[in-house]
């Protein structure tokens, strides 16, 4: 007979269980700076649009904030070297931030410096990051452009937003404390084709094309929303996967207190003719109706406030407010 396994720790489950209770739905109101370097067009289109919750376990939640804790560590260390470090704006007190196509692309950076050894007249933008030793190795083998082709993006829109020339990227290894610095060059032709495709994510009414129409690809058994992109999920009913809903210019912050507070683009409903706050879009209302592309099947009839769909086992399926 086989062993069993070890019983789990019941403070092991209850330190992780209370990560997984305080986390957030993962829906942020801004088409990401830190996201933009994602290979597939539809992946970004359905982040953009709320379709897929976050659902990690407590772990891993746990292993983001270790890279978030040490951030702070690394503005420490930079200081000790001498560099002029400006984590926050000191206009707003808040994260340095940037935006484009009305608020709802944008990203917040880990800080800014001057007097940095490696080129102390230059004012560079800092990015920081955290990483296993097998990243690591290949972060010192490739370089970060070449390793870490999203990171590389990230830092290019906030030189293409900010209009400066260098970023400092600071990777350090979690398993040694290593440290890796390597300066980027901003590159205008890749921040601009950067910016243009946020433009398309965030203006299309549909989802983009796949990087993949095989469900065993390697980056698609690693997307959180490969069981609505592959296998027929549905996804998540708020007003960013409502037919109603449009992105529109101007928006408002999340939170008026949090230094890491978002600020984003507005949306509109058709429906009501309004404006929705971020609260309304995660909210949606009762006459929610999904865009058609995310309901596995064919439109075949539609009133007021239903579409009533034949799905791909011939059976027939009503969003929505069936007449009576
Ligand atoms: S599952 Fe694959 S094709 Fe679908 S969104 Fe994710 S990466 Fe893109
Ligand atoms: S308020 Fe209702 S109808 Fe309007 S976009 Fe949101 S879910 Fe759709």
């Amino acid at each position: 007979m086989a062993a069993l396994p070890p019983r789990p720790s019941p403070t092991i489950e209850a330190i992780f269980a209370a990560y997984e209770a305080n986390a957030e739905d993962g829906f942020r109101l801004h088409l990401g700076a830190s996201l933009i370097g994602k290979e597939c067009l539809r992946a970004l289109w359905f982040d953009f649009r709320w379709t897929t919750r976050a659902a990690f376990p407590g772990r891993i939640l746990r292993l983001f904030e270790t890279g978030q804790l040490e951030e702070a560590r690394i503005i420490r260390d930079l200081r000790r070297t001498g560099a002029t470090v400006l984590d926050v704006d000191p206009e707003t007190g808040r994260q340095w931030r940037v935006e484009a196509h009305g608020g709802h692309f944008g990203g917040s950076l880990d800080g800014v410096a001057l007097g940095l050894l490696e080129a102390p007249k230059t004012w560079h933008v800092l990015e920081f990051k955290t990483h296993s030793a097998k990243s690591f190795a290949e972060l010192k083998r490739e370089g970060v452009r070449q390793s870490k082709p999203r990171h590389f993006a990230q830092m290019q829109v906030y030189l293409r937003l900010t209009g400066m020339t260098r970023a400092m990227y600071v990777a350090v290894c979690k398993d040694t404390d290593e440290i890796h610095v390597e300066r980027v060059a901003a590159d205008a032709a890749v921040g601009e084709t950067l910016l243009a495709i946020a433009g398309r994510v965030i203006h299309a009414a549909r989802p983009l094309e796949r990087l993949s129409a095989d469900p065993a690809w390697w980056q698609c058994r690693l997307c959180e929303h490969h069981p609505l992109c592959h296998d027929g999920a549905a996804a998540e009913r708020n007003c960013r996967t409502c037919l109603h809903s449009t992105p529109v210019d101007g928006g408002e912050a999340a939170s008026s207190n949090d230094l890491r507070a978002e600020r984003a683009g507005g949306w509109h409903c058709a429906k009501w003719d309004r404006t929705l706050t971020p609260a309304d879009q995660r909210r949606g209302c009762d006459h929610h109706l999904y865009i058609p592309d995310l309901v596995p099947g064919e439109p075949v009839d539609a009133g007021d406030d239903h579409v009533v769909y034949r799905l791909a086992n011939g059976a027939t399926w009503i969003d929505g407010r069936a007449p009576c």
